[in-house]
């Protein structure tokens, strides 16, 4: 007993389930954490190796993330066991069986995530109606492609730096991860003044001091290059990127990259989390004594799941970026002041702010 309900607290999980069909092979585990304030959102993985426990970590912080969005949404993620670069016509039959699963949990809204797009979502839309990320052709907002996390982050930025009195019309960024959301923020940061020194990627790091031509990395990237074939530039490893000197540098690739052996090598006042979960919580303990502003992903990054949400509920392009816009101006705002009054770190206030909206959201269920 203590052992299954080793996860619980006073936010859930609501239901962890275990799927099994042995005639396909099909294994799987959905965790639908806190629905207070709506049906839960979460992506669905798809990895040879994630722990129920990882699981469960994933829909807490799904829970959290959509709860300081504002959205009606609460907390949850499910995992595939397989190799996601499994033949199409068998991921496609996996899938389709593991949507026909879930059918009854109602509560429980399937997205993308790592092994999974939004082909996916769209067989799982058949399947039972519902799925968020999906293909324009059948009514899906392209979020990676209109760069919603990117434009958040931008916007997160301009208010952040207001905290340490930064002006953007020259500031330096420095991007680890040029994908879906490094490159657009990237994008949409220049619009506001500022200027890429390093980006990088897999294949290595690219910085120039006096400044990177975004349009032609993007259009690099797009072909499948790297940023190493850039023809101007230096160029370095991929781990030189934490050295650059800049004054906003953003995580928009892996987790756990700034950890307490490496986090003093940073040279920047600011660092949005693009990425989810790119810090050790002892490396921003050490940011934070060190005078860093650093805003936690799930403030900074939210760009993409409050995109989904409006998707979800039938809106436009046009109308996600204006909430995305003022809802993350207003939480980076709000989060910030709150750390800097109660001199706390930024990621505690902004779980106080969840948590809170949570549980104003639990009083007015039947049982709380
Ligand atoms: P992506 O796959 O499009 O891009 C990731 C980029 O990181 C690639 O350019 C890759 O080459 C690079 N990369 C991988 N390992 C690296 C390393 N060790 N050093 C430097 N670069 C490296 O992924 P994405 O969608 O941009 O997501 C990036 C991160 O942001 C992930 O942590 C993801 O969970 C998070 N996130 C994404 C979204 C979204 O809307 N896509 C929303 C919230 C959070």
């Amino acid at each position: 007993m203590e052992d299954t309900f080793r996860f619980s607290d006073d936010f859930g999980p609501a239901h962890i389930t275990y799927i099994h069909q042995p005639s396909l092979a099909l294994k799987a585990i959905v965790v639908i954490d806190n629905t207070a304030c709506g049906a839960a959102i979460g992506g669905v993985r798809m990895a040879p190796d994630v722990s129920v426990e990882e699981c469960f970590r994933l829909a807490r912080a799904m829970t959290w993330k959509n709860a300081a969005a504002g959205l009606p949404h609460g907390g949850g993620k499910s995992v595939i066991f397989g190799d996601p670069r499994m033949a199409e016509e068998r991921k496609e039959q996996i899938i389709r069986a593991f949507a026909r699963s879930i059918e009854n949990m109602i509560d429980y809204i399937p997205g993308p995530d790592m092994g999974t797009d939004e082909r996916s979502m769209a067989w799982v839309r058949e399947e039972i109606g519902r799925s968020v990320g999906l293909p324009e052709a059948v009514g899906g907002i392209p979020l990676d492609e209109i760069g919603a996390t990117g434009f958040g982050l931008a916007a997160c930025v301009d208010v952040a730096r207001e905290f340490i009195g930064l002006e953007l019309k020259g500031a330096r960024i420095a991007i680890q991860g040029f994908g879906a959301v490094g490159k657009h923020a990237a994008r949409f940061l220049a619009k506001k003044g500022c200027v890429l020194v390093a980006a990088s990627d897999t294949s290595g790091t690219l910085a120039d001091p006096s400044g990177l031509d975004i349009s032609v990395l993007i259009a690099m990237k797009q072909a499948g290059r790297s940023l190493r074939e850039y023809e101007r530039g230096t160029k370095l490893p991929p781990d030189a990127i934490l050295d650059v000197d800049c004054d906003i540098w953003i995580p928009a690739a892996r987790p756990d990259v700034l950890h307490g052996d490496n986090v003093s090598r940073l040279r920047a006042r600011l660092v949005p989390q693009g990425a989810n979960i790119p810090c050790t919580l002892e490396a921003e303990r050490i940011l934070h004594e060190l005078g860093v502003l650093v805003v936690p992903d799930f403030i900074a990054n939210a760009g993409g799941v409050i995109c989904a949400s409006m998707e979800y509920r039938g809106s436009t392009e046009h109308a996600a970026f204006e909430y995305i816009d003022e809802q993350i101006r207003q939480n980076t705002r709000a989060v910030l002041q709150q750390s800097r009054q109660n001199k706390v770190l930024p990621r505690l206030a902004a779980l106080d702010l969840a948590k809170s909206r949570v549980q104003t959201a639990m009083r007015l269920k039947r049982w709380h």
